[in-house]
């Protein structure tokens, strides 16, 4: 393993290296996020006066208060930068940075993005001297390091108070809301030029998203929008232009120059794969995904299941199980990771049926997505769509789910058998 180390300002070693260390439980410390507490980043534009570059703000409890036996808490991340050539744009590319820059400390695991982030601090990490502030200090000095050119002051603003953390999380979601929308009356058909994103690489090396207008990266923080300004900021970074060349399948959503650019991405480990559908050559899916979905055989559709829901699921396996097994990177047809706005995105696996096919949601993911779901469901022919979705209340087995189907007459009992 090479060891590059790069100079941060914080007790611990940081580099690539250690990138994908795991913190087992008994060595657990504190524990933010992860479905138990709260923990949401988000990255802002400022003007130049209003922030100070270098200022590192903690309101609320820091590590000390935990005591020596450690614990939970809530997090929020809220990273200000500003400079002369800094653009609205690029705020969601720096933010999902963060992931892989907490995750360089020694001793420290990030998952996730977004408000379904998740870190762990290990024993020894605090036992150096890590402190809360540490976060700051790392975002602080590599966006100086790998954004200097965008960038002149970044201020750092964490919070640990629950309702602190419950009302940032409110303003997150917002943005993260204004950022989706912006690709909603884009289409495929109207760009000839997709983009890749090979983040996730680190940890699936045959991974590779291609991100479309009408098919968000599956961790749901990179749209078609942010891989432009990403490509813009760093030509030759993870996401590079693709030529979506000759259509092979328009149903399907599959194009040669997307698969040429796959096949080499992943080292020849995927030669095609297919846009709009679950069942067919699906995309690879990573374990940052925000949502998988599953075929179900027995309903004639499909289910999807997000992070935050720790429960049992009608495939059998609980999103932690699915992304265990799904999210090495390879292409699991009956399975696919998306993003939670992909779900209401008109492309959304249309070459198995679309939307109309999902027969079961988590209820806090419905409620999520209610808006978009009621309008799909009225764009779609079946206003009433949004009420024929079962969930974790009507049942979380095959047959239970069945029953309420038919009962309520849902579109997918009068669909083409999905298992051809
Ligand atoms: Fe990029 Fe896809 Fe990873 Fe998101 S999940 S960071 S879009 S490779
Ligand atoms: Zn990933």
């Amino acid at each position: 393993l090479k060891t590059v180390i790069t100079k941060v300002d914080i007790p611990l070693s940081y580099g690539a290296a250690f990138e994908g260390e795991r913190i087992r439980k008994d060595d657990l410390f504190v524990e933010f996020g992860g479905g138990k507490t709260q923990m949401t980043e988000l990255v802002e534009m400022a003007e130049m006066d209003e922030i100070e570059d270098g200022k590192i703000t903690v309101i609320g409890k820091d590590l000390t208060d935990l005591g020596d036996k450690g614990g939970r808490m809530p997090m929020g991340i809220y990273v200000k930068v500003a400079g002369r050539k800094m653009q609205a744009d690029f705020e969601p590319i720096l933010e999902r940075q963060i992931h892989h820059l907490i995750n360089y400390a020694q001793g420290v695991m990030h998952i996730g993005q977004r408000d379904i982030s998740w870190v762990r601090l290990g024993k020894p990490a605090v036992e150096k001297g890590f402190a809360l502030k540490h976060f700051g200090q790392i975002l602080h000095d590599m966006f100086h390091k790998d954004f200097g050119s965008i960038l002149d002051k970044v201020e750092v603003t964490i919070y640990t108070e629950e309702k602190d953390v419950e009302e940032f999380t409110k303003k997150a979601r917002a943005a993260y809301k204004s950022r989706d929308e912006r690709v909603e009356n884009m289409t495929d058909e109207g760009v000839e030029t997709y983009y890749s994103c090979t983040l996730c690489q680190s940890f699936a090396p045959t991974h590779v998203c291609v991100v479309s207008p009408e098919r968000t990266g599956l961790c749901g923080a990179y749209n078609w929008f942010d891989c432009k300004a990403s490509y813009e900021i760093n030509p030759t970074g993870p996401n590079q232009p693709i030529e979506k060349g000759e259509c092979l399948d328009p149903v399907m959503g599959n194009w040669k120059g997307v698969n040429d650019f796959v096949s080499k991405a992943s080292r020849g480990a995927v030669e095609s794969y297919n846009f709009y559908s679950l069942i067919n050559e699906p995309m690879t899916t990573c374990g940052c995904c925000e949502c998988i979905a599953a075929v179900l055989p027995t309903c004639n559709g499909v289910m999807t299941v997000h992070r935050d829901y720790t429960g049992e699921t009608p495939c059998g396996m609980k999103f932690t199980t699915l992304a265990g097994v799904m999210g090495g990177g390879q292409s699991s047809p009956g399975f696919v990771g998306h993003s939670k706005y992909n779900v209401i995105q008109r492309k959304y696996i249309v070459g198995d049926g679309g939307l109309l096919r999902m027969v079961w949601m988590p209820k806090s993911l419905k409620e999520e997505l209610a808006e978009g779901l009621k309008r799909r469901g009225e764009e779609m022919g079946v206003p009433d769509l949004f009420d024929k979705i079962a969930d974790e209340t009507v049942g979380i087995d095959e047959a239970t789910v069945l029953e309420f189907l038919q009962k309520v007459g849902h579109p997918a009992m009068n669909m083409d058998p999905i298992t051809g």
